[in-house]
């Protein structure tokens, strides 16, 4: 199977296709639910397949107050 432009990943008891990721800490900032992983991997495939790409913020709001935490404190 070829790499998928999509990260899927199981939390809170359901499955996640990632389709905002923060470039700074790699965090999931939006996501679509699944039910099974099957599905999630089917739409992350058809998505791949479509040549779409997970949208790749600069900073999300997690990292901003972490920065500010870090910076400001
Ligand atoms: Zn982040």
């Amino acid at each position: 199977m070829k790499p998928l432009n999509f990260d899927v990943f199981f939390s809170n008891n359901e499955w996640h296709m990632a389709t905002k990721i923060c470039n700074v800490g790699g965090c999931y900032e939006s996501s679509i639910i699944f039910p099974t992983k099957d599905e999630a991997l089917k739409e992350a495939l058809y998505r791949t397949n479509k040549n779409e790409k997970m949208n790749v913020v600069g900073m999300c709001e997690d990292c901003r107050n972490d920065f500010m935490d870090d910076d400001w404190h």
